[in-house]
């Protein structure tokens, strides 16, 4: 009798495909795809992470400058500006970052705490921005006009002045000419307000990025917000005309976070990137390392998210 080999039994890879299988056809096979599983989000991770981080990031031309704005708190400014602009900067393209809150976490999480001047004395006329302009310790190709809490008095102590919306705008327009930069991307960090402040932003940029935290109450304020942007554009600004608006602490496996993400998009089609953030504890750990995600875990889901939304945003002009 012929003797029973199980090995022979077994077809290999190339039998079974006509080919051998790579590794993301065994992740395929392991995980299945489709249904909402820590497996399939796996897979889903190291499809999106082998494609984003294959793609190149468009360049531009032109200096665009880009408020990164919201007046609801906590929904992820500050997040979304330091590791969108430190995506960039990763593939050594030029930025420049405003920190315009007085919270001055985007100088922190970047690694740049204002040592002597920054930006409140620029905006009352002690410094130029090109003597408070500090350049990352981590990304050559990023540099950053820090933030102090002396900020916090600005708005009152500018409420008398004439054209005071216009006081950053003169402040950038200027040093961009006379330091002859060429940065691709100016990126404004915002306090959670809707006050003077975010006017001068607003009115110093020709585009809005708006972090949209993915919560009940995502829609509330939005309508308020594109108002306000639309009365800059209208009475200040009429360069201000892409806004943007990325979806921020997705959780893809609650069926109340698809809802809302579907209910945003319906609600603004045309504004919302396709590129979403997931809400992930490692984004929460980059901020209390003091660093970007960008530096601190690039395999990250959420960092492959960052770099995606730049792909997409280099390509919506
Ligand atoms: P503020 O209005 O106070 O300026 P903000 O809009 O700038 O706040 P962030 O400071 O960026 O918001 O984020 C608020 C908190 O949420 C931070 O602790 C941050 O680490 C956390 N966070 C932001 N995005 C995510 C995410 N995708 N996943 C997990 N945590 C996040
Ligand atoms: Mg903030």
């Amino acid at each position: 009798m012929e003797e029973f080999k199980w090995e022979d039994r077994i077809p290999s890879a190339r039998e079974l495909r006509g080919g051998f299988e790579n590794a993301d056809d065994i992740l395929s096979r392991i995980m299945g795809s489709g249904s909402p599983s820590i497996g399939s989000d796996l897979l889903h991770d190291t499809l999106l992470a082998k494609s984003v981080n294959s793609r190149r990031i468009k360049r531009s031309d032109a200096t665009r400058i880009v408020s990164v704005t919201n007046q609801k708190g906590g929904v992820g400014k500050t997040t979304t500006t330091v590791n969108v602009a430190t995506s960039f900067a990763a593939e050594g393209i030029p930025v420049l970052v405003i920190d315009l809150d007085p919270q001055a976490n985007t100088s922190s999480s970047l690694g740049v705490r204002q040592r002597g001047k920054g930006i409140y004395e620029v905006m009352t006329g002690q410094a130029s921005i090109q003597e408070v302009v500090r350049k990352s310790p981590i990304f050559p190709s990023l540099e950053v006009v820090p933030s102090s809490i002396d900020l916090s008095a600005i708005e009152l102590e500018m409420a008398g002045e004439p054209r005071r919306e216009a006081v950053l705008k003169k402040c950038l327009f200027s040093y961009l000419e006379r330091s002859g930069k060429k940065y691709e991307y100016v990126f404004i960090d915002c306090a959670p307000s809707l006050g003077l402040l975010v006017l001068n932003a607003l009115t110093a940029s020709r585009e809005v990025l708006i972090p949209v935290q993915v919560e009940y109450y995502a829609l509330e304020g939005l309508n308020q917000l594109l108002r306000t942007i639309n009365l800059v554009r209208l009475n200040f600004n009429p360069d201000l005309k892409n806004v943007m608006m990325i979806l921020n602490m997705v959780d893809r496996r609650t069926i109340l976070s698809r809802k809302i993400c579907e209910a945003v998009r319906e609600a603004y089609p045309s504004l919302v990137l396709s590129s979403s953030i997931p809400r992930l504890v490692r984004v929460a750990e980059a901020a209390a390392a003091g660093e970007s995600l960008t530096s601190f875990d690039p395999s990250s889901p959420a960092a492959v998210a960052y770099r995606q939304a730049c792909i997409e945003i280099a390509e919506r002009l």
